[in-house]
């Protein structure tokens, strides 16, 4: 039996660990951490349970991607909550709530469109429409597709592609301005950076009127150690506290895995699980690189990354029903944190985790770029970086107070994270938990599985697969066991 040393024991690490072991194969997972799940967890603070991850579960409804989730062991002890809405959006004294019935979401838009804006938010609920049901490559990557398998692809895609077409080289802060109404203007602008594309809202919400951007009622670190125990439970072997710093290389092959504590030499396949700019620009050697994902992932003004500056916060359990499960507040006090002033900040209560004291955890998510890292990495070694840190979480809970004045003096801090903790915990460049991600001058292409130039390397990731996200980390998990399959077959 032929074995592959996978590098990185995130969720995508762990799904390429089980399809490795459902195809014959003898795999070992070594992980820097001393815990698996990488970016998808949550941790314990003083009771509260500080989730990291899951704020949308995309195709967990009924694409093919809701087969993925419970092959992968996901959905074990967990039920989806079906979410009321996709998420509530404060304007000064007016609200827009994204619902899940097109009909009722274009009611309340048109409420507040001017004369002018009639023709714009009826097209924009037409993009929606044309963007439900937008296939996700899950069963088979296209790297191995008959060209037969190839063009029905392709064929499933051209019903959306008049909208795609239309929307995806357009910019959040372009598509606002197509409206005169300043809520109108601001709702648009609220939910994701503004160079990004529109394509990601109107992404969003098609996924949600259609069921397949619900959560679980468990925490991201259960949703992994799900896969986890899915893993072990096949017999699959981890390592943690295993950090790879180096490879060393045989007639393009490689040959030897070199991290902190040990070396291994005793594998036929790698499969990169590792975040894949990180291995770029940090593991793999220069002389393999694939010049078009060097350059594209390193290119973060067109292809960008999405980091944040979060605070948990913890309030009593008592008030939950009033508040949103997730809601954005205008920016109206013009927050700045590490330079960026955002126009508007994403909140999420987790009223469905049940923390030990009597109380709920809630989150304020406030977006960073890569610009905003330097900042932290300097700020990390001056003495005000706690101060600062608490000041900024301090002007957040006077937001939440203003908008829900019933948690005046009852919101304490539970814990902060910068776009450091995610460089630490994760090794993604500049904290980016998301990154490659769509602007209208994007120049992403396709990043394949197998190596062009390393003959046993095949990477996984959620940045190697287009979507990104979790679904993009469990597809190409089992995308680059299902490759390594297809040559090795082919090879015999
Ligand atoms: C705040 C936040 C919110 C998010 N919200 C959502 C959401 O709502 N929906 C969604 O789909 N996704 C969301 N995500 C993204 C999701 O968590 C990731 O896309 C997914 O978990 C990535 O999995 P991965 O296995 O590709 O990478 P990772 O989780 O990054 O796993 C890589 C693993 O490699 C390990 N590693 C790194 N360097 C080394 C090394 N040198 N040697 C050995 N091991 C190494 C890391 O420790 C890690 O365990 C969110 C992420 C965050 C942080």
């Amino acid at each position: 039996m032929k074995k592959i040393l996978i590098l990185g024991g995130g969720l995508s690490g762990l799904a390429a660990g089980i399809r490795a072991l459902e195809l014959g194969y003898i795999p070992t997972i070594i992980e820097k951490n001393e815990y698996a799940g990488g970016l998808c967890t949550s941790y314990v603070r003083n009771g509260s349970i500080n989730d990291l991850c899951i704020h949308y579960l995309l195709g967990i409804g009924n694409e093919p991607m809701k087969e993925i989730y419970k092959h992968f062991g996901c959905l074990n002890n967990a039920s989806i909550i079906k979410l009321p809405y996709l998420f509530r959006f404060y304007y000064f004294d007016k609200t827009i709530t994204v619902s899940r019935d097109l009909n009722q979401f274009k009611n309340e838009l048109l409420s507040y469109a001017e004369i002018e804006d009639i023709k714009e938010v009826k097209r924009f609920i037409k993009y929606i429409k044309n963007m439900e049901y937008f296939p996700m490559i899950a069963k088979k990557s296209t790297e191995i597709m008959t060209r037969f398998e190839y063009i029905l692809t392709g064929m499933s895609y051209l019903k959306h592609m008049p909208s795609y077409s239309k929307i995806s080289r357009v910019s959040i802060e372009e598509y606002a301005n197509r409206f005169k109404s300043d809520i109108l203007k601001s709702f648009i602008l609220s939910f994701m950076p503004k160079s990004f594309s529109i394509v990601y809202l109107i992404g969003l919400i098609a996924k949600f009127v259609t069921g397949n951007a619900d959560i679980l009622n468990i925490s991201s670190k259960d949703f992994s150690y799900n896969v986890l125990d899915k893993y072990l439970s096949l017999g699959g072997k981890i390592l943690y506290n295993e950090e790879v710093l180096k490879l060393e290389y045989n007639d393009n092959k490689i040959s030897k895995v070199i991290t902190k504590n040990n070396s291994f030499t005793d594998f036929d396949f790698v499969i990169n699980a590792i975040p894949l700019n990180y291995f770029y620009n940090n593991i793999l050697d220069e002389k393999y690189r694939t010049d078009l994902v060097y350059k594209e992932i390193n290119d973060l003004d067109n292809n960008k990354i999405l980091s944040s500056f979060i605070v948990f916060f913890e309030v009593k359990k008592e008030y939950s029903h009033q508040i949103p499960h997730y809601f954005i507040l205008n920016n109206k006090n013009n927050i700045d944190v590490a330079g960026n002033i955002n126009p508007s900040i994403g909140f999420r209560s987790y009223d469905y985790i049940h923390n030990s004291d009597n109380t709920i955890t809630i989150s304020a998510i406030v977006d960073q770029d890569y610009k905003n890292y330097s900042f932290w990495e300097e700020l990390k070694y001056k003495s005000t970086y706690e101060q600062y840190k608490n000041d900024k979480a301090k002007e957040l809970i006077l937001m939440l107070e203003e908008r829900f004045s019933f948690l005046h003096g009852l919101i304490e801090i539970s814990d902060i994270i910068t776009p450091l903790s995610f460089n630490k915990w994760g090794n993604v460049l500049y904290g980016g938990y998301l990154s490659n991600l769509s602007t209208k001058t994007s120049t992403r292409g396709i990043f394949e599985v197998k190596s062009s130039y390393v003959s046993n390397l095949y990477h996984a990731g959620q940045m190697v697969y287009m979507i990104g996200g979790i679904v993009g980390a469990l597809i190409n998990g089992k995308f680059a066991v299902e490759v390594i399959d297809y040559h090795n077959k082919k090879s015999r």
